[in-house]
This record gives C-alpha cells, sequence and structure tokens, in this order.
C-alpha cells in the first residue's frame, strides 16, 4: 500500500503541500510498524500546513512544527543572500603570516565570528577545528543525568555539518577531532607551526578550565623561529592563545561597570547599557576564507551512537533544525516573509506551535547565530516595515541573555550551588519520587506534565512553561532546584549555563535580586495561558474528549495529583482575576508561605 502511495512522492514534492505556518495532521493509512525506517524520519521532518491535508497518519503521529519550516533550498537561498550582504570588499586584503588555528566553541558560524575574522586576517592559511569532547558527553555535576541528551546531541551534529558546509563555500573546511581540546590542539599547532589559536571567550568553570589547560598545554609546544610566534618566557617560541569575546549583544569591554559592579536588577543593568553602550556592527568576512591547510582526512561529521546515544525522532511538536543556515533562515522566516516580529510582545507568552516567539535560543546556544545579526535586522525591519513595543521586545530579551551571561562572570560557581549568588541556606528535599514524577510528566497536574513531556519529546518549552515548571519544583513540590536545572541541561536544545542557571536561581529566589521571588499559580497560569485547555490537550491527548473547562483539573479522568499546591486550586477556571498579581517576599529561597504570585 505505501508503496502506491509514496514512491511517486519524494521528501520535496510532499513539503510543497504544505504551508509552514500552521499545522496540519499528516495520515498514513498503514501501522507505524510497516513504515520504511527511511520513510519514516522523512515523514516525521515535514513541515505541516492547514491548507492541504494528506492522508498519511501514522497512529500517534502528531502535528509537527518544523523549525524553520523553509525548504532546504530556500534556506541556500538565503543564507547565500545573507552571506553576501555581510562581504567585505575584495580591497580587504589579510595581512598575516603563517598557520592560524581557529578552535570552534559555541561559536559555530561563520557570519559576525571575530575570532574566526581575526585567525584569517593574521595568518596566510586558518586551520579550523572543533573538538568533540568526550566531557559533554559524560553526566550532569550533582545528580548523575545524561549531559548531553539525544536531542541536543543531534542538533550540534547537524550545526557541525551545516558549519562545515559553510566554511566549504569560503574555501575553507571543518577539521573534525574526538578528544580534549587542550590535547588536541597543541598537537595541532606543533604539526602545522600554528602560531597563534583564536577561539572565542567562555566564562563558567568547565569551559575556563579547558581554557587554562590549553594554555598550560600550548606551553609545552616549541615552534620553529619562523613561525611568527612570540617567545615564552624560557626564551622557546610557542602559539598563543588568543580569546575573543562573541557570545553577546553588548560587548564585554563596551559596559559602564566593572564585572564586579555589575547591578543585582536587572531593570538598572539594561538602562544603564542602553544609555550608554553602542552595540557594535557585525564583523564582515571576505568571501574567500582559504587557501585550506593541507589535509588529507578533514574527520567524518560523528554519528549518534558515536556518543553511546541512540537517535530520538521528534514525533511531535517542534523540530529545529540545526545550523547557521537553518537560523538566518528562521530569522528571515519570523521577522520578514512571516512578518511576526510586528506582534511579537503580544504573543510571546504563548505555548503551541513555532509562530509564538522567536525560537531563536538554540541557535543562539551553540553560536550558531550572533545576537548583534539579530538587532542589525531588527533595525532593518524598524526602518523598513515598522518599529513598535514588539521590535524592541526581542532585544529587551536579548539583554537577559546578555545579563545572565555577564552575572556568571561577577558570580561565578555560586551560579551552580545550592545557595545561589546569595548564598541561602534553604532547606531542600531530593525525594526522588516527586522528582521523577516531574520530570516523567507525571505529576497529575495537567499544566506541568504537557510542559515536560513537550521538553522530553522536542527538547523545547516555552519560557511560560519553564518558569511554571520551575515554580511548581521549587515552592510545591519543595525540591531541590538543582535538580530541575540538571534536568534541563540534559534536554535543552537551547542549554547555556548562564542562561539556564541564572534562570533557575531565580526561580529558586536564590538569584542575585533579592526581590525575585515568585510563585506561579498553575489555576491562574492555566487560565490566562492556556483557556480552552488546547496545550495541554495537545501533549496528553487523554484529556482532548474532556470538556474545555475540565482539563486543566480533570479530577478522576486523570492522574491524581501527586502533591496538593501551595496555595490550593483557588483558581479553577474562572475563578480568578486573570492579570498577574504580586506578593512580595524579600526574604528570598526555598518553600515558604509567601511568594510574589504571577
Ligand atoms: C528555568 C528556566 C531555564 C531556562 N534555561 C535557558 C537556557 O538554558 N538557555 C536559554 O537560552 N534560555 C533559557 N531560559 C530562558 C528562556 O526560557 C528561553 O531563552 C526562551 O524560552 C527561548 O525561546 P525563544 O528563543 O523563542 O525566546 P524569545 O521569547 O523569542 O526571546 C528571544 C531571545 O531572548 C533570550 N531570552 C528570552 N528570555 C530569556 C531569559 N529569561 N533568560 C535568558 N535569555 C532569554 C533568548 O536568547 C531568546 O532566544 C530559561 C528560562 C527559565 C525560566
Amino acid at each position: 500500500m505505501y508503496n502506491l502511495r509514496y514512491s511517486s512522492l519524494s521528501f520535496f514534492s510532499l513539503q510543497k503541500f504544505t504551508n509552514p505556518s500552521k499545522p496540519t495532521s499528516i495520515s498514513l493509512n498503514f501501522t507505524q510498524n510497516h513504515i520504511p525506517k527511511h520513510l519514516n524520519s522523512m515523514i516525521s521532518r515535514i513541515s505541516t500546513s492547514n491548507s492541504e491535508t494528506i492522508q498519511l497518519k501514522p497512529p500517534q503521529k502528531s502535528v509537527i512544527y518544523k523549525v524553520p519550516a523553509l525548504e532546504s533550498n530556500d534556506i541556500d537561498k538565503i543564507t547565500g543572500q545573507y552571506f553576501q550582504r555581510y562581504y567585505l570588499s575584495s580591497e580587504n586584503k589579510r595581512n598575516g603570516k603563517g598557520v592560524c588555528i581557529l578552535w570552534f566553541r559555541n561559536d559555530l558560524r561563520v557570519l559576525d565570528n571575530e575570532a574566526l575574522f581575526k585567525a584569517w586576517a593574521s595568518s596566510e592559511v586558518v586551520l579550523p577545528v572543533y573538538c568533540v569532547d568526550p566531557r559533554l558527553f559524560g553526566t550532569t555535576y550533582s545528580f548523575g543525568f545524561p549531559k548531553t541528551g539525544a536531542l541536543r546531541t543531534r542538533f550540534l551534529i547537524e550545526c557541525l555539518a551545516d558549519l562545515r558546509k559553510n566554511l566549504r563555500k569560503h574555501d575553507l573546511n571543518l577539521l573534525i577531532k574526538h578528544g580534549k581540546p587542550e590535547e588536541i590542539l597543541p598537537a595541532l599547532a606543533e604539526t602545522f607551526g600554528a602560531h597563534t589559536i583564536y577561539a572565542q571567550k567562555e566564562t563558567c568553570s568547565e569551559e575556563l578550565n579547558a581554557e587554562t589547560r590549553l594554555n598550560k598545554g600550548l606551553q609545552k609546544v616549541s615552534l620553529p623561529s619562523t613561525a611568527g610566534t612570540s617567545a615564552s618566557q624560557n626564551g622557546a617560541k610557542t602559539p598563543r592563545l588568543q580569546l575573543v569575546w562573541g557570545a553577546t549583544l553588548y560587548h564585554k569591554n563596551d559596559l559602564p561597570f566593572n564585572m564586579s559592579d555589575i547591578p543585582d536588577v536587572y531593570t538598572q543593568f539594561r538602562k544603564s547599557i542602553e544609555s550608554k553602550c553602542k552595540i557594535r556592527a557585525c564583523i564582515k568576512i571576505p568571501s574567500s576564507l582559504g587557501p585550506p591547510p593541507e589535509i588529507q582526512d578533514w574527520g567524518a561529521i560523528p554519528s549518534i551512537d558515536q556518543f553511546g546515544l541512540q537517535n530520538q525522532e521528534v514525533d511531535k511538536g517542534l523540530l529545529f533544525v540545526g545550523g547557521e543556515s537553518a537560523s538566518l533562515s528562521r530569522v528571515h522566516e519570523y521577522f520578514w516573509k512571516q512578518d511576526l516580529l510586528k506582534t511579537y510582545k503580544e504573543t510571546r507568552n504563548g505555548m503551541i506551535g513555532s509562530d509564538y516567539s522567536t525560537k531563536f535560543s538554540p541557535w543562539l546556544a551553540s553560536g550558531s547565530l550572533s545576537p548583534r545579526f539579530i538587532y542589525e535586522e531588527v533595525m532593518r525591519y524598524e526602518r523598513e516595515r515598522l518599529a513598535n513595543d514588539s521590535t524592541y521586545w526581542v532585544l529587551f530579551e536579548l539583554i537577559w541573555r546578555d545579563y545572565f551571561r555577564f552575572l556568571s562572570i561577577k558570580y561565578g560557581n555560586s551560579i551552580f550551588h545550592l545557595g545561589g549568588p546569595r548564598h541561602l541556606d534553604n532547606k531542600w528535599s531530593q525525594d526522588k519520587t516527586l522528582f521523577e514524577s516531574w520530570k516523567e510528566g507525571k505529576t497529575g497536574y495537567p499544566l506541568i506534565d504537557a510542559n515536560m513531556k513537550e521538553l522530553a519529546t522536542t527538547g523545547f518549552m516555552s519560557n511560560r512553561g519553564r518558569q511554571i515548571v520551575c515554580s511548581f519544583l521549587v515552592r510545591d513540590m519543595g525540591i531541590d532546584w538543582r535538580m530541575g536545572a540538571e534536568w534541563f541541561e540534559t534536554c535543552l536544545l537551547d542549554y547555556d549555563p548562564c542562561s539556564n542557571y541564572g534562570n533557575w536561581t531565580y526561580g529558586a529566589g536564590v538569584g542575585n535580586d533579592p526581590r525575585e521571588d515568585r510563585y506561579f499559580s498553575i489555576p491562574k497560569q492555566a487560565q490566562v495561558y492556556d483557556p480552552e485547555g488546547e496545550y495541554v490537550a495537545y501533549w496528553l491527548p487523554e484529556l482532548k474528549r474532556l470538556p474545555k473547562d475540565k482539563r486543566h483539573f480533570p479530577g478522576f479522568s486523570y492522574l491524581k495529583p501527586i502533591v496538593p499546591l501551595k496555595f490550593g486550586n483557588t483558581g479553577k477556571q474562572g475563578g480568578q482575576k486573570a492579570g498577574p498579581s504580586r506578593r512580595e517576599n524579600r526574604t528570598g529561597g526555598g518553600p515558604r508561605n509567601k511568594h510574589f504570585t504571577r
């Protein structure tokens, strides 16, 4: 049966039927077990549409929102156009000597990559390297979850494949090596006589340790005097490690305060940088970064089983495509094609589909997308279409991201500690049964369970969802917030230590801002953000048959709630005011009685 229906349809012709912005179910009239493997994965990558329904529905397969929803030839075209816009004029010549290594870390992009540009400008040949560091695939620090789950691993693999493709388009390539950077890079520097290793500067301890160990490793390399190196203390020529700031919208060196003086209140930070600093322009790139060094074997793009992980197909919800090309296309799609930027502020608290927010975070975290590029696109949109609160609000959110990055410098490892930056000594539980019910999405509260299922299935959860499940874990269950943060670390495609632990410390009331101490009431959140129970019914199909006003509190039709809510189920549908209210408690931390209520 499937041969008849499918053999004449290629993946791309199937995509042609689709309209990226709205979902449609795809139904197959045979059981999932009968679908050939290659077809199965192909189906799951089809973006879905509202205009034409393809009658191909495997049981349990549901709506998939591909992000970006564009076809691959459109992605290539858009990427090419963006690169074109950022090319240096051919008069700009490099004036360096010898070989430089570019060590790619969380900056997996060509566009607006200052480290890449500097490596090119200060050499005759650049060797771009990515080290697949086994430590990234170990376990989380305190609770032993996988440090990088299968979904983020696949996203990373796609980023590497795309980076190699984009480097090749610019007459370079990407050398892929398995092992620790502090062992691989000095050996490469020695072999190629590289005088400098350029890389993006990081701020958290694991990454800083890698920098320190690499520096030590480089001290042991002695280079021929022709390599254009500086002499080390003992007079031998050694390669230098040059770390370049590149992860934020505002450059660290442009801030109007020292790192130790960063305000503890976000609004003060934001107002100060907005009034006193300028965002630097994106770094332009030459149209050719070659010639590449002579290398026989550039190394294969790793496959997921090389990490000891099993591929996890996304069969429902958001399916992100990794890589710089997909990220540039998502910007194009969200801003220009679908014109969603103009309503971002009103839609950003949504939970269903790909349109309610930008979905830039996975690419920002892997560095496939530059925040300054987003800024320049917002400015262009404001010039060419319109400027309003929504266009500004994307920048407002990106400044939150900057803020958490800079706070990780100010507060160091305390963002990972139980007491947080304020060293609060609260009592927390590590009850395994409660935690497992949260992690598995089996708490008996549909809003929590739906969000946790979305996270496990797709590697993504909305900002609203993250705040709600965080509040539930720490406030209603009283569980050690680090367990939640580490589970997010495993699952999130956009995992970034600064944003993740920064937000969790805020949510747990142990963050740097003593005024941030919020309780998110489930009845109220449900009423405001999912009044029809559409979101919970999407992730928990057993709720679909219930009347809409019963979906959040289904009683005997669903699992029994594992804990009572701190303030009871007082706000059943319609029972509370829609707007957020706040009750202040300035003591911070742990499960207590009074909190801000959102
Ligand atoms: C408990 C918790 C954990 C989180 N962990 C992470 C994480 O590991 N990585 C991560 O990138 N974000 C994290 N966030 C922040 C936020 O939820 C995501 O950045 C956002 O949901 C991503 O979706 P988007 O790109 O569509 O965001 P949009 O609403 O479109 O925002 C645009 C961009 O602004 C930035 N941004 C927005 N809100 C925040 C925020 N609160 N903190 C930092 N940056 C923000 C992101 O880079 C985002 O891509 C966390 C939030 C919470 C409450």
